[in-house]
Order: C-alpha cells, then sequence, then structure tokens
C-alpha cells in the first residue's frame, strides 16, 4: 500500500514539474517575442537554464505540429546549388546544416550544438555581402524586426536569396508586411500561404536596405496556450 502511494505521489510530482515547466516555456516565450533582440540575449546570458526550457517547451510544440517549417526549407535548399553559402540565422539545433551539403553558417543565442556561433542576430559576425542564402525559420522574434532584417541584407549578396517561415497568425497582413519588405531592399520571389499553420516568404535582395521607418513591417507576437 505504501509502494502505491509512493508511485502516486510520484506521479503527482511530476505532473506538477511538468506544469511548471510549460509555465516557464511559455512566460520566456512571451518575453522573446515582446522585447529586442538584444534583452533576448542578455536574458539567455543571465540564465542559461532559460534557453534549455525555451528550447525543450520549443521541440514539444514543434511535435505536435503537422509538419515543421523547417523540413520545406530544407526542402527547398536541395533544389538549389550545393556551392551556395547559407546563413541560418536563429538555427537552434542546426537541423539545416545537418540536412545538406552547403556550407551553412549556424547563429542562435546559445549554442546547442558545437556548430553555433554564438550571436545577437543583429549583429552577425560575417562580412558585408558574403551569403547567398539567409533564412529566418521561426526565428523573427525581437521587436527590432527591421533591424534584424537589415542585417541579414548587409550579409547578403545581391540577387542573393532571403528565406522566411513564420507561423501565419502572426502576420497581420502578409501583402503589407512583403511590401515593406521592399524598403530593405527585398523583392517578392514567391509566397506560399497553402498552410494554415506556416507561410513560408521568398525574397531576393536587390539592393542595399533604404533607410527610414518601415511602419508595416510588423508581426504580432507567437504565444503559447496552456493545454
Ligand atoms: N530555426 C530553428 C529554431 C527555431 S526556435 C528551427 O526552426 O528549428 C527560434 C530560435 O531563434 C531559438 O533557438 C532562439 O534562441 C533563436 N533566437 C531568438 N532570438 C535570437 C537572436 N536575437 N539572435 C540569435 N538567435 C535568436
Amino acid at each position: 500500500r505504501d509502494a502505491a502511494l509512493g508511485g502516486r505521489s510520484e506521479a503527482l510530482r511530476a505532473r506538477m514539474e511538468e506544469r511548471l515547466q510549460g509555465a516557464r516555456f511559455r512566460y520566456i516565450n512571451q518575453q522573446l517575442y515582446t522585447s529586442s533582440s538584444r534583452e533576448a540575449a542578455e536574458l539567455f546570458r543571465s540564465d542559461p537554464e532559460a534557453f534549455d526550457i525555451y528550447h525543450r517547451g520549443f521541440a514539444r510544440q514543434v511535435a505536435q505540429w503537422p509538419l515543421n517549417p523547417v523540413d520545406s526549407i530544407i526542402r527547398y535548399l536541395r533544389q538549389r546549388s550545393p556551392s551556395l553559402v547559407v546563413a541560418d540565422l536563429g538555427c537552434g539545433d542546426c537541423k539545416i546544416a545537418r540536412s545538406i551539403r552547403n556550407k551553412v553558417h549556424c547563429f542562435d543565442l546559445v549554442p546547442l550544438s558545437p556548430q553555433v556561433t554564438v550571436c545577437d542576430m543583429a549583429k552577425v559576425p560575417l562580412a558585408a555581402e558574403s551569403v547567398d542564402i539567409a533564412v529566418f525559420c521561426l526565428a523573427l522574434m525581437g521587436i527590432n524586426l527591421q533591424e534584424i532584417l537589415e542585417e541579414a541584407n548587409r550579409l547578403l549578396k545581391n540577387g542573393g536569396t532571403l528565406l522566411v517561415a513564420e507561423v501565419a497568425s502572426r502576420f497581420e497582413d502578409v501583402r503589407a508586411f512583403v511590401r515593406a519588405m521592399g524598403q530593405l531592399g527585398f523583392k517578392s520571389v514567391s509566397k506560399d500561404l497553402s498552410s494554415p499553420f506556416f507561410f513560408l516568404l521568398e525574397f531576393s535582395k536587390t539592393e542595399a536596405a533604404r533607410p527610414g521607418p518601415a511602419p508595416a513591417l510588423r508581426l504580432r507576437p507567437c504565444l503559447y496556450k496552456r493545454r
């Protein structure tokens, strides 16, 4: 009888622990979507455990989706030349680098793998016009979105490709968003809006980013509900 009781309290403890982790994940996630990329970097620097919790929670979310956008991006990249140089901004566990033959520069705030260069994506330690394809897969989290996309423009060669995969509900108005990208030197090449979960946007860099505010360049935060 005691053993049964022990088992039950163990199960209860595990359930409480899971709830707590879930709450911490949602809190950290919300912070990431409502602060600048610099503040996000500071959050993970000051609390390395926060990153583990965030990533475990993120992986649990992704496992529930019928389709992981990173797989669509990998499929796209495999159709292009393996000689093209790729930058994966907010790379997470580097699935892209592990899945294609191209040279892939991986950047994130904290290294989940030794391939990662730790930096804020708003300030990437790569030379200007050094990459052919820049990728943001579910990674446009900071509210300094314009600065982050200007940095991607700096990294890209003229004619280079920018790929953005984002949760569909983050867009208030995709057309307005795409139009605002024009000011940042990006021309829309293709849009895959067919999934109710994710939009996949492909741009080409046509020129350097033009200065000045781009008010239509907005994304809603992606907040997860408690389940
Ligand atoms: N692209 C990966 C991971 C997505 S999760 C995938 O699709 O599986 C979002 C990632 O962006 C996280 O790993 C987070 O740490 C990273 N990230 C968020 N803000 C960042 C910033 N300012 N600079 C670098 N990485 C950032």
